[in-house]
């Protein structure tokens, strides 16, 4: 079988797209060869654990909106978290809710070691070419790293629709919030978690790496849990994020 890619770009890849750049951590519910997994894995695998349920398709949408460029993670965040430090305690989850995962029982460092090298790297470093071409046409940028969270995590019920987190350019962040609530989102600063407390790993990393304005993006999995409904959400966030005033970029 192909190995599938540790990520995927869409759009314009030369960097000739408008001026978002949009990342995807956790894109992919895929466990790629050689591991493997089994099915007690898969009922991991296929709920919010295992991935973001919906965010690619918004991503896939907004791409088409904006002529933008996209990176999506081609694997399972249960395999290796890219939205994590390689320092994390949750890079690799060992079990959810007590129950091991197979491909993760018996790790050991040169494991953990492949699996930064082969999966891990490449993500991040597309990311980072991705950002390079796209500087190299001028103007500025934003990097918006997409992600959903699910209605109720544990006795978490969480009310708001979308969540804008930061930990830098708050200003940016309040106007995006206020611009989502005029399109009739129930919108949320840093919530459901905080984008002050190390959790918004890849865009805060690439974000300052190049010097561009870092913001995730949170929206909540019932509202884009089909691709139908993903892309009726991504319609209604377009003119929102459209409407943020920062420099335009030169065509
Ligand atoms: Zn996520």
């Amino acid at each position: 079988m192909p190995q599938p890619a540790p990520f995927s770009v869409i759009g314009h890849a030369d960097g000739y797209g408008g001026r978002l750049l949009v990342t995807c951590e956790h894109a992919s519910n895929v466990v790629p060869a050689p591991l493997t997994h089994t099915a007690g894995d898969q009922r991991w695998l296929d709920d919010h654990w295992g991935w973001d349920i919906g965010a690619p398709d918004v991503v896939r949408e907004l791409v088409r909106l904006k002529d933008c460029v996209a990176v999506l993670c081609g694997f399972s965040r249960l395999v290796l978290d890219p939205n994590r430090d390689v320092t994390h305690p949750d890079l690799i989850r060992r079990e959810v809710y007590g129950e091991p995962l197979s491909f993760n029982v018996n790790l050991d460092a040169e494991e953990v070691n492949r699996r930064i090298t082969e999966l891990y790297a490449p993500y991040h470093d597309a990311i980072d070419k991705a950002l390079h071409a796209r500087l190299a046409v001028g103007g500025d940028v934003v990097l918006l790293s997409m992600h959903s969270f699910t209605p109720k995590l544990d006795d978490d019920v969480r009310a708001m629709e979308i969540g804008v987190l930061y930990d830098n350019y708050d200003a940016v962040a309040e106007r995006l919030a206020d611009a989502f609530r005029e399109q009739g989102f129930v919108t949320a600063l840093n919530e459901p978690y905080s984008g002050r407390t190390g959790l918004i790993f890849a865009a805060n990393r690439h974000g300052r790496e190049h010097g561009v304005i870092y913001i995730e993006l949170e929206i909540r999995q019932d509202l884009i849990d089909t691709p139908a409904k993903a892309i009726a959400v991504a319609r209604r966030m377009e003119p929102a994020i459209s409407s943020l005033q920062i420099r335009d970029t030169p065509r």
